[in-house]
């Protein structure tokens, strides 16, 4: 069985979700995952926030815009009225569910249940939809079986046994519906993947029932080989190994979510990304397989400090990094780069929420200099340093950039730089330039 993915605005309008539909239904059976309608996500975070305030005029504004916009949805999508009306009943449970939150004190609790809406919203009417046009579809409720432990990492074992059970006693139907997103936590309470986690919500799916293979539609042809906001002429890369699509995904192709990768590729499951605005486009396929000598793609990653630690103290001393890392832990901050020599270190981060402590702290080791508005730009390929001169290459097509630090050798499938945000468009026309055109 395949399992399919649509983001938000796949299902963004009536329009869309019919589209899906289509592209769902030819008699094979499937396993379909759902994001929320585009922005109401961000709807129920608005409406969560106002609730946190006590501010009940903002909440019952947002609620009530965000429920006329589903009920143009549904007037839309049905033809029967037979349907409109179960589907509007649906709608209506869930927003008197949310309107219910307005009565009563407002937790993280109440938050990750108003959070569930959109998904729940969106794959009922999504099924309700397949019912009128004759499919076979059936609704498994994603709070049935997927699960995250204590620590927040989800509980395989668990939805890999509970879906499974579920298919076996729901088999035979031509597509299943889950909701993307959202799960239960340790407890037995709703919550969530974190914000963009139906990816995840996918691979651990396919990977829970040993899917064929798991499809990520967006509206992007796949992944491509540089930033096509910046770089003129940008094209989809057809193949990616985990490795690569993992550093692309997290250093800033915002086509997939990182922690997609990793379920799919333990299992050893191909990921496609594909684009339901042209469902023919051959996308980007991303496997364990890969295409030997090929640099494939560059991305970059804004919004990036360096911390620069400099100290006689480090010269022929050991331990020193590990007392520099351990501020970091203890700060639940996360290092991406770093680069060292005899007498210093360099690191970047991208969250500073702690940084005046971290730095304060690091003075302790010796000189401490911040620099923030830089940028990570990330070349990815098959960079075994057998194939020789790939190095010099890269390295020759940024001649005119200044370049703040440099790591290569973490793995086999990237080299990264770092370069100051004014310079980043450069460098990525740079680099498309030298390695792809
Ligand atoms: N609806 C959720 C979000 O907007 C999850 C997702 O779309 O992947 O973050
Ligand atoms: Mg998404």
């Amino acid at each position: 069985m395949k399992v399919l993915k649509f983001g938000g605005t796949s299902v963004g309008s009536a329009q869309r979700i019919k589209n899906v539909a289509n592209l769902v239904c030819d008699k094979s059976q499937k396993l379909v995952v759902l994001s929320a309608m585009s922005g109401t996500t961000n709807c129920l975070v608005e409406i969560s926030n106002y609730l946190y305030k006590r501010n009940l005029d903002g909440a019952n504004e947002t609620i009530n815009t965000l429920e006329k916009k589903y009920d143009g949805v549904i007037a839309e999508l049905y033809a029967d009225e037979k349907y409109r009306k179960q589907a509007a009943d649906v709608l209506k449970e869930r927003f008197d569910f949310i309107r219910s939150m307005t009565q009563s004190i407002f937790t993280s609790f109440e938050e990750k249940a108003i959070l569930a809406q959109g998904e729940l919203m969106s794959t009922n009417m999504f099924h309700i939809y397949l019912q009128e046009q004759g499919v076979d579809s059936f609704l498994i409720p994603a709070l049935d079986f997927m699960k995250i432990d204590k620590n927040n990492e989800p509980d395989s074992a668990f939805i890999k046994e509970n879906i499974n059970e579920i298919l076996k006693k729901e088999s035979g139907h031509e597509i299943y519906i889950t909701q993307g997103f959202i799960c239960r936590n340790a407890y037995g309470e709703i919550d969530n993947l974190q914000r963009g986690g139906s990816d995840y919500t996918a691979s651990l799916v396919g990977a829970a029932i040993g899917a064929e293979e798991i499809q990520i539609w967006t509206d992007i042809d796949g992944m491509h080989n540089n930033d096509p906001r910046v770089v003129e002429n940008t094209k989809p890369v057809a193949n990616l190994h985990f490795e690569e699509a993992a550093e692309l995904a997290y250093f800033g192709a915002k086509i997939l979510h990182p922690t997609c990768i990793l379920p799919a590729k333990l299992a050893n499951i191909p990921v496609l990304l594909l684009n339901t605005m042209e469902p023919t486009a051959k996308g980007t396929t991303i496997s364990n397989v890969q295409k030997p000598g090929k640099i494939e793609a560059v991305a970059a990653k804004d919004n990036i400090t360096a911390i620069k630690i400099k100290s006689g103290r480090m010269l022929l001393a050991y331990g020193f990094l590990r007392k520099v890392f351990e501020i970091f832990e203890h700060y639940k901050t996360s290092i991406d780069m770093i680069t060292t020599s005899e007498v210093g270190v360099s690191l970047t981060v991208d969250n500073t929420k702690n940084l005046p402590e971290i730095t304060e702290e690091l003075k302790k080791f010796g000189t401490v200099t911040v620099e923030e508005g830089m940028v990570i730009i990330c070349v990815v390929g098959d960079l075994n340093a057998q194939n020789v001169g790939f190095q010099a290459k890269i390295v020759n097509a940024l001649s005119e950039i200044p370049v703040r630090m440099i790591s290569y050798g973490g793995s086999n499938y990237n080299v990264s730089f770092l370069v100051k945000a004014e310079d980043k468009n450069r460098a990525l026309q740079a680099l498309s330039d030298h390695l792809f055109n």
